[in-house]
């Protein structure tokens, strides 16, 4: 048994090789970017009105302005602004020639080809060239996840295609002679099958891809059949249940038949103690103890920041500080232990939880807090680290 450090630097010390990839920019949502974005372009690439209104002189105090040209947005201006001149201007129209200022609508009135100022207008209401981005800037660092507003700045900057890291391929295999699939009638002795959705959903939530799925009774033949299969086509194995100790316990012994080091065979954690992993060739591989809250766990923990950084991203956890509303204590303190908990302005509100069966528990909580190793009990009004899920 290793403690939660160690398993965490045996997986960071795992070299990765992401592969860059060209995608079209519509389907880059979530995926991480192989390359650094210079910007060839200013931005915004022409001095433009922030306003409907008139674009005129600064320094021009004349009592009414004859408009000479009215700019709509797309439209270049033909006409210098002089003394006693003003252009009618939309949002979003390029300035004219001469105009260093665009006074908005609401406060003007107009009449007979010219403008009056009627009302207060201070603000100069230009977006000048360049002002959020100039030509050659980092607009966007390699590594980075692509969230709605980098694909927004890459659209900006005239690109239609994105490099980003190929997505591992992921295999999930749900072992169990008491699985059944949803969607079938359930017999006595049976649950259904969570962990392959749960997982799923998680692999999908990092932005990797979910090649095969399969699930396998509690025959070593069978589970060996298809771990093989997933070995030999996938970029990352992930297998839960079988980890244990129990007579029926496959999945280590036949990973190391298979060929794989095993760098890990329990880790002292709770939930998620008999979690194994393994390496064969470039392939990744993780057996994961059946219990849906412990299969959770393990793959925030240990799973999620290994796919992410095989797509050349370093991912963090989001980590937010509150005061414990209540206190938890427990007795035996050999691993470290994680607990589902409801953050809520500034307070952290434990759930009720009763083990690592306890799927219901994650529907409501927003976080996770830990009682390191030896640690018995946090007191009510401590401060405590809370990681988001
Ligand atoms: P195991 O790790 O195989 O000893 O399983 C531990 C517990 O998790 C048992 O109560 C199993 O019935 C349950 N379990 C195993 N696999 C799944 C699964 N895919 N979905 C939901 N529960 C599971
Ligand atoms: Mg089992």
């Amino acid at each position: 048994m290793i403690p939660v450090e160690e398993a965490t630097k045996i997986l960071e010390g795992i070299r990765t090789f992401p592969e860059a990839e060209e995608i079209p920019l519509e389907n880059a949502l979530n995926r991480i970017l192989a390359q650094d974005v210079l910007s060839a372009i200013d931005m915004p690439p022409f001095p433009k009105s922030a306003m409907d209104g008139y674009a005129l002189r600064a320094d021009d105090n004349s009592e009414r302005f004859r408009i000479v040209e009215v700019i709509p947005a797309g439209y270049v201006p033909r006409r210098a602004i002089g003394p006693g001149q003003c252009a009618k201007i939309m949002t979003g129209g390029m300035l004219p020639q001469g105009a260093d200022r665009v006074v908005k609508k609401e406060v003007t009135s107009e009449a007979d080809g010219y403008m009056t100022i009627i009302g207060q207008d201070n603000i100069q209401n230009i977006c000048f060239q360049g002002e959020d981005i100039s030509v050659g800037d980092l607009v966007l660092t390699k590594g980075s996840r692509l969230r709605p507003q980098e694909i927004a700045v890459a659209a900006s900057m005239g690109l239609a295609k994105i490099k980003v890291f190929r997505q591992p391929e992921v295999g999930i295999m749900a072992t169990g002679s008491e699985i059944i699939q949803p969607g079938r009638k359930l017999k006595r002795g049976q649950i259904y099958d969570s962990n392959t959705f749960s997982l799923t959903a998680q692999v999908k939530q990092t932005g990797a891809v979910v090649k095969s799925r399969q699930t396998a009774v509690d025959k070593p033949q069978e589970i060996r059949h298809w771990l093989k299969e997933l070995l030999d086509i996938c970029d990352v194995v992930l297998v839960s249940g079988g980890v244990s100790v129990g007579d029926y316990d496959y999945v280590p012994s036949i990973l190391k038949e298979l060929g794989a080091k095993l760098h890990f065979e329990k880790i002292a954690i709770k939930p998620g103690k008999p979690t194994v992993f393994g390496t064969r060739e470039k392939t990744f591989v993780f057996g994961v103890p059946g219990n849906p809250v412990s299969t959770f766990v393990i793959f925030e923990l240990f799973i999620k920041p290994l796919l992410l950084r095989m797509m050349g991203h370093e991912w963090q956890p989001v980590i937010i500080k509150g005061i414990l509303a209540q206190e938890i204590r427990r007795k035996r303190t050999e691993r470290a232990a994680y607990y589902p908990v409801v953050y809520k302005e500034g307070q952290v509100y434990p759930l009720p939880y009763h083990g690592s069966a306890h799927i219901h528990a994650l529907t409501r909580a927003n976080g996770l807090i830990c009682l390191a190793r030896g640690q018995q009990k946090i007191a009510a009004g401590s401060t405590v680290d809370v990681r988001q899920i």
